[in-house]
């Protein structure tokens, strides 16, 4: 399942984006999504920020999960 980014202003947010090996955050005004149709469900990016903030989409509601599908291809890449 992709993951979803749930609290978009955790601050560890640029570190995961770092950490993730397809590089598919996207990031505007401090606000970070993740480009769900890249996410290779790794799950590299769910460890390192708070519990909760980065989800599975199964897990996320559904305005969330559609916040990062529409943001995703309008913000730039986070890194
Ligand atoms: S689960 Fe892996 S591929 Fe998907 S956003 Fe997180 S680090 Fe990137």
């Amino acid at each position: 399942m992709p993951r979803v980014v749930v609290n978009r202003t955790d601050s560890a947010l640029q570190e995961a984006a770092e950490s993730c090996p397809v590089s598919c955050f996207r990031k505007n005004n401090g606000e970070y999504v993740i480009d769900g149709s890249q996410c290779i469900d790794c799950g590299v990016c769910q460890t390192l920020v708070a519990e909760g903030s980065i989800l599975e989409d199964s897990e996320a509601n559904e305005a969330d999960t559609n916040f990062n599908n529409e943001k995703a291809g309008e913000w730039e890449s986070a890194i």
